[in-house]
């Protein structure tokens, strides 16, 4: 940690320019306690790291889940600086006795409170949720910033994220963001316009900027610039179909074993099946898949001209849920929204592929039937006319 309390109860901040003469005059007449849990802590002033507070040995604080690097401290120090230099009132490691949470660096911009949690380790799940909810509630907003070391990068606009990096996706004007940095080069690594794949491998924006070139704006408010993630979409879920047909344990899949009881087979599935919608980082499970279930429940069993209750497909995709066939993510900093919208969203795409037709509010009419291509071939072509058809029906139904 960089701020400790002295023993009359006031802080003192590394994070402010010293000398180094002066901390040791000082560290020679103080004691300095933790503001988390009051044990006693050294103030550690060698040359290899960032001047910093340590707990002594055998202390057992509670609240420090991180132990602290050297990379975490640097970060936290830099984006600390980062914020001073643009002239906003910034505090680093102020501990909130109301909310008995100690943000890396609060700040207050436009009467709007803010908190970030730069975050090098992956902590779990449920303290993630009740931090950033206990922020909400005090009527902060969290930044969750991920250290770089956390995204792991596949090839251009491909990263493979686990479930711990969803947690600190947020909502920008038009789509999802992930904010990142890495303290080694000071450049902040924004991951834009993300929508999963598989459960892991997402389809990503990787925008850097360097410390100077970015404003707290622009981490507030991250700006989606425009890239082709309909053709990387069409090739990745391609790429996914054929990995679950050569993966050595596909006789036994389950899902490739459902697809065979229905007669279909996960290479001529229709273009209809495995479309992305804005919300579908809600849902674990592969668009590909969760689709395919509600063509297999739902939509295969209406001929033109049938009304298709909502509820009907609501109640489907709810099955598929307890019985754990579709997994949901939680996202505590996305808020508001939730897997319902993924689902909403995919019903009006359909309608704007004209395969449905709203009639009101809790009902849809089948306009035409859904083709089964009878060969790969056949398949290919015709997603890859689909997906140059509805163009922008597609990309409207991910950037809003
Ligand atoms: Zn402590």
């Amino acid at each position: 940690m960089l701020v400790a309390n002295k023993s009359d109860g006031t802080s003192l901040s590394l994070g402010e320019r010293w000398e180094k003469s002066d901390l040791i005059e000082i560290r020679s007449r103080e004691k300095f306690h933790c503001p988390e849990c009051g044990e006693e802590v050294a103030m550690k002033l060698g040359s290899k790291k960032i001047w910093h507070f340590s707990h002594l040995a055998g202390g057992s604080c509670q609240y420090e889940y991180d132990r602290e690097s050297e990379y975490h401290l640097s970060g936290k120090l830099q984006l600390f600086n980062w914020l001073k230099k643009q002239g906003i009132q910034a505090e680093l490691e102020h501990f909130d006795q109301q909310m008995k949470q100690k943000p890396d660096i609060a700040f207050k911009l436009q009467n709007q409170k803010y908190a970030i949690e730069f975050q090098c380790s992956v902590i779990p799940e449920e303290i993630f949720v009740k931090r950033t909810e206990t922020y909400l509630h005090y009527g902060v907003i969290p930044i969750w910033i991920a250290a770089e070391t956390l995204v792991k990068r596949k090839k251009h606009n491909i990263v493979s994220m686990n479930n711990f990096l969803y947690l600190f996706i947020r909502q920008t004007r038009n789509s999802w963001n992930i904010p990142a940095f890495c303290p080694m080069l000071g450049q902040f690594i924004n991951l834009n316009g993300t929508i999963p794949i598989t459960s892991k491998k997402t389809i990503t924006n990787m925008v850097v900027n360097s410390l100077h070139q970015y404003s707290v704006e622009n981490l507030l408010s991250p700006i989606d610039t425009p890239f082709p993630i309909l053709k990387i979409w069409l090739a990745e879920n391609q790429k996914l179909k054929s990995r679950y047909v050569t993966s050595p344990g596909a006789w036994q899949n389950p899902f490739l074993k459902e697809l065979y009881r229905n007669h279909l087979s996960i290479l001529t599935l229709p273009s209809e099946i495995g479309l992305p919608v804005r919300s579908s980082p809600y849902i674990e499970t592969p668009s590909l898949i969760w689709q395919t279930f509600l063509y297999i429940d739902v939509f295969r069993h209406y001929e033109k001209g049938d009304i298709i209750l909502y509820a009907k497909i609501r109640d489907a995709f709810n099955r598929r849920v307890r019985r754990k066939e579709i997994k949901l993510r939680t996202l505590p900093v996305a808020r508001q929204k939730d897997h319902w919208y993924a689902l909403a969203e995919y019903v009006f795409l359909l309608t704007k592929v004209s395969y449905l037709e709203r009639i009101n509010s809790g009902k849809v009419r089948v306009l035409r039937k859904i083709i089964i291509p009878g060969t790969i071939d056949e398949q290919i072509n015709s997603e890859a006319n689909f997906f140059n058809k509805y163009r922008n029906e597609i990309i409207q139904s991910i950037f809003h």
